[in-house]
């Protein structure tokens, strides 16, 4: 347990060092964004290099946006949950963003809401994030289904797709560190979720959906 102390020390020591980190390089990365494209708005300068410079920028301020969130822990964040609401405003936000609706990704919901403590805004990142890989793994027009229920005296969240499913060899490496099988991806997202969740007593597992792809099952103490 000595161990783990000092591991659980080092974890957070890491967190804060990296969400300070962060914040000192969020703001030359804007003034650089800015400024890249008011150059390039003057100069005839290739088109495809503009934008290969400004995803590049958006990149680093998604890995620096995910490392700030890895800072802020404290329980007293935590207060009575409505996680019925908190799914439904995500589900919004990601219709709004337009992840969805690209896909025509149809997103079905079976909610009841339990007696939970959490920190509003640290679940609704878990959500975005959980839900965001199952729309990217997910074919145009699937379904992907969210369903909170009470088991005994955990609240078991599973959101489940459709999609490509995750091979065994990629399974055990998920929630590494930067570890991604996406191009475009930044290998934080489930991390940062479990974390979250193991802040709030609870757990986050990849289980295979039948007859093909992933079912993210997220349990949470209920009071
Ligand atoms: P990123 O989405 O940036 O790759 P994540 O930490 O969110 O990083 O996910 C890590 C990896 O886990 C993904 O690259 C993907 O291989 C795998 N993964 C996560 N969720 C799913 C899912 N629903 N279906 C298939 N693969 C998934
Ligand atoms: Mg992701």
């Amino acid at each position: 347990t000595e161990e783990y102390l000092r591991y659980t020390e080092s974890i957070s020591m890491i967190g804060e060092l990296s969400a300070g980190i962060a914040h000192e390089i969020r703001n030359p990365l804007t003034s650089i964004r800015g400024f890249v494209q008011l150059l390039f708005a003057q100069s005839k300068m290739g088109r495809e290099f503009h934008e290969i410079i400004l995803s590049e920028v958006d990149r680093i301020n998604s890995i620096i946006g995910e490392l700030l969130l890895l800072g802020k822990e404290s329980p007293s964040d935590q207060s009575d949950c409505n996680l019925v609401q908190l799914v439904r405003q995500v589900v919004v936000l990601l219709n709004a963003q337009a992840h969805m609706t690209d896909n025509e990704i149809v997103l079905r919901t079976e909610l009841t809401n339990l007696p939970l403590r959490c920190a509003d805004n640290k679940l609704k990142q878990v959500f975005i994030n959980i839900l965001k890989n199952a729309i990217e793994a997910s074919p145009r027009g699937a379904e992907i289904t969210v369903e909170l229920n009470r088991e005994e005296d955990t609240g078991v969240i599973r959101i489940a797709d459709t999609g490509q499913g995750i091979p065994n060899e990629v399974l055990n490496r998920i929630g590494l560190p930067f570890f991604t099988t996406k191009s475009e991806g930044n290998g934080l997202g489930v991390m940062i979720s479990r974390k979250i969740i193991n802040n709030h007593k609870g757990t986050l597992l990849f289980k295979a959906n039948t007859p093909s792809g992933t079912i993210v099952e997220i349990t949470l103490p209920v009071l």
